[in-house]
């Protein structure tokens, strides 16, 4: 099986291309760089989508990029490395004579409300409340295809929360703090932290690449990517603490995030929603992180 995979050169794309090389398929990352085993975005808008079983988006700005602060041309690049990424797929599949079966975009938890109480499956209902919100709705509108090709190609999207994983995502900006007994509680501490084991991720992933068993349906099928495990930001600290053997006795408050990070940004840390994975389970996806605990003996065993 043939798959395209805009973003493949990243922390979740790695993954990914490791598990589906894995079980012999083939994969073509599209980047902005050439390489080998890739095709640019230029070549895909002179040349069109190659022919292939299925297709991903992870292409994005790092939103935690440490290096840049937070400014409207930053926020401009959060939204185009998305939006323009994610069109530019939908438009040369519509566009392709033999479209993929598969199309998954992965977004994020970010349109759901943060709250201390409210729990969220695939099925609540979200209107736009924020920055990042807003961004999550823009970007899945992008991924629609049009009703004629949305008959033959099913359409996926996969919110995750934070991925945890050894090379990148957030694990790696928080890994040092921890290590040097610096880490503590963001904000109150008691706001739920949904989270993924990227290897758990890049399953879900590989799982909505399946070919649809049905007629697929013109809107698409919306799975939460987060362990089944819901925790808080302070049993998140206290466990990293424990795994690392390191004291995590330095609470950061809200207001210091919300300087240092920008507080649109912030959010995502000081903030957090009780995102349960309803619809992934049911798809009977067997998580091999389901917890902190085994997550984080993998991340920081070695
Ligand atoms: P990375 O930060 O590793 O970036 C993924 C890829 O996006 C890069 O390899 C790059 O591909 C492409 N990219 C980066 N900046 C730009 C830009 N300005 N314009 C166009 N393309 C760009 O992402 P992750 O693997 O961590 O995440 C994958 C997706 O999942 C992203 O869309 C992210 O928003 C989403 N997500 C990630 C979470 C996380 O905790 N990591 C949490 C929730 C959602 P190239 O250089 O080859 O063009």
């Amino acid at each position: 099986v043939f798959i395209c995979l805009r973003g493949g050169s990243g922390f979740v794309g790695r993954e990914l291309t490791r598990l589906l090389r894995s079980k012999g398929h083939e994969v073509t990352v599209i980047s902005r760089q050439p390489g080998p085993g890739k095709i640019t975005w230029r070549d895909l808008e002179s040349n069109g989508l190659p022919s292939c079983d299925s297709a991903v988006n992870l292409a994005g700005e790092n939103l935690m990029n440490p290096l840049r602060w937070w400014n409207e041309s930053y926020r401009k690049d959060l939204f185009s490395s998305r939006i323009d990424t994610t069109k530019a797929l939908a438009q040369a599949i519509a566009a392709s004579p033999e479209p993929p079966h598969s199309w998954v975009l992965v977004s994020g938890v970010a349109c759901y409300k943060p709250s201390l109480t409210a729990e969220y499956t695939e099925d609540s209902e979200w209107t736009p409340f924020d920055l990042l919100s807003k961004l999550v709705k823009e970007w899945e509108a992008s991924a629609l295809l049009p009703d004629n090709v949305s008959k033959t190609t099913k359409q996926v999207v996969i919110r995750p929360g934070a991925v945890l994983g050894r090379d990148g995502g957030a694990m790696k900006q928080m890994w040092l703090p921890f290590w040097l007994g610096l880490g503590g509680t963001l904000g109150s501490g008691r706001q739920p932290f949904p989270w993924i084991h990227v290897s758990d991720l890049a399953g879900i992933i590989a799982h909505a690449l399946e070919p649809p068993v049905d007629t697929p349906s013109s809107s698409p099928q919306v799975f939460n990517g987060v362990a089944p495990a819901l925790n808080t930001n302070y049993e998140f600290t206290k466990e990293m603490g424990r795994v690392m053997r390191r004291p995590t006795v330095f609470p950061v408050p809200g207001f210091v995030m919300n300087t240092l990070m920008g507080s649109e940004r912030a959010v995502v840390l000081t903030q957090g929603q009780k995102v349960i994975p309803k619809r992934t389970l049911e798809a009977g996806f067997q998580y091999k992180y389901p917890d902190l605990t085994s997550a984080l003996k993998e991340i920081l065993g070695s």
